[in-house]
């Protein structure tokens, strides 16, 4: 249920609702609108009356979300949010593009790859330093290493660091580095995990799980804003399906389907989508197209040597094709008013 106020409802009316949902047992979640206070009630819905709010002073309505997602819903926030990265923006209508190797590598292939994301147009460096590998044989990640040289990336090119975290007991030290805090895909019902990222004041990029349905990757998101972390940003990474020419199948479809259910952002990663370098491109301007408000690329400065997911990590060469066409995608967009 969310309880929005009147516009000129005074700072005494608002404690007077948020003390009333407390003394009920419910949490209250306010969300300080341009024009209008919204009052989020979390808890069981099914004890709640919307007469006991819609009396209280200063109360302009009250209206029953009858979704399992409360906060992440469009109901409780109607514009959609506008996260910001270290001053990148991302959201209605400022779209960023995340690119960088799989795995932070060494000092030469990350600082390399920094620059020439920073070259090309990108607006943040993604860069795995704790890896989840099908594998316990593969290359791990490098750990605290891989993000002291994320670090340096960052100072040299300016770009702010997207990295993963997978493990609760890890995030304070991740987010020391990370711009934003990365939760891969079989991470996204790691509970403790999506709370533990909820506390802190670091944007999470919620990648979603390989075969979660549409609500249950928006519940995942619902943990973290319910721990009052606002600002997450939702990555379809494609999912698992019968099709097995393709690494996954990327579900083009979520992105209107969020755009209408959630006011969050929702960017596309069409490197573990496809699987495949040369459908990089195609995916991520089918991606702009149907509305994302960015993608994240793996792009090493010579593929071939990747250590994680060579198949489908662009060269420099195709990351500069990208930029372009995705400029010129974007121009014919405006144009059509
Ligand atoms: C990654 O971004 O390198 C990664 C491991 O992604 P995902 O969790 O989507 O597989
Ligand atoms: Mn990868």
């Amino acid at each position: 249920m969310i309880i929005i106020m009147e516009s000129n409802s005074s700072h005494e009316q608002i404690e007077n609702v948020v003390n009333t949902v407390k003394k009920l047992g419910f949490r209250p979640h306010i969300s300080y609108g341009e024009e209008k206070t919204i009052i989020g009630v979390i808890g069981d819905e099914r004890q709640l009356n919307e007469s006991l709010f819609k009396s209280l002073p200063g109360v302009e309505n009250v209206i029953p979300i009858l979704k399992p997602y409360k906060l992440v819903s469009r109901e409780f926030k109607k514009e959609s949010t506008i996260i910001n990265i270290d001053g990148v923006l991302i959201g209605n209508g400022h779209r960023v593009i995340i690119a960088g190797p799989c795995s932070v590598e060494n000092e030469e292939q990350i600082i390399k790859s920094a620059k020439i994301a920073k070259k090309y147009g990108a607006n943040l460096l993604r860069g795995g330093a704790y890896k989840p590998r099908t594998s316990p044989y593969s290359f791990q990640g490098l750990g605290i290493e891989g993000l002291k040289l994320l670090q340096k990336a960052k100072q040299i090119t300016g770009l702010p660091i997207v990295t993963e975290v997978m493990e609760t007991s890890e995030v304070e030290e991740v987010a020391e580095f990370a711009d934003v805090l990365q939760i891969g895909t079989r991470n996204m019902q790691n509970y403790r995990l999506l709370k533990a990222v909820g506390k802190i004041n670091k944007p999470v990029l919620l990648k979603r799980g390989m075969s979660a349905t549409l609500q249950e990757f928006l519940m995942s998101a619902e943990y973290i804003l319910s721990e009052g972390n606002y600002n997450v940003i939702l990555c379809e990474r494609g999912i698992r399906t019968f099709v097995d020419y393709t690494r996954n199948t990327l579900d083009l479809n979520v992105i209107p389907a969020v755009k209408k259910l959630s006011h969050l952002p929702i960017i596309v990663d069409p490197s573990h989508g496809t699987g495949k370098r040369d459908f990089v491109i195609p995916l991520s301007l089918a991606a702009i197209a149907a509305g994302a408000d960015g993608i994240i690329v793996e792009m090493h400065p010579e593929p071939n040597k990747s250590i994680s997911d060579a198949d489908q990590t662009i060269s420099p060469e195709q990351f500069a094709e990208l930029m372009s066409k995705i400029k010129a995608l974007e121009n014919l967009i405006k144009s059509w008013g």
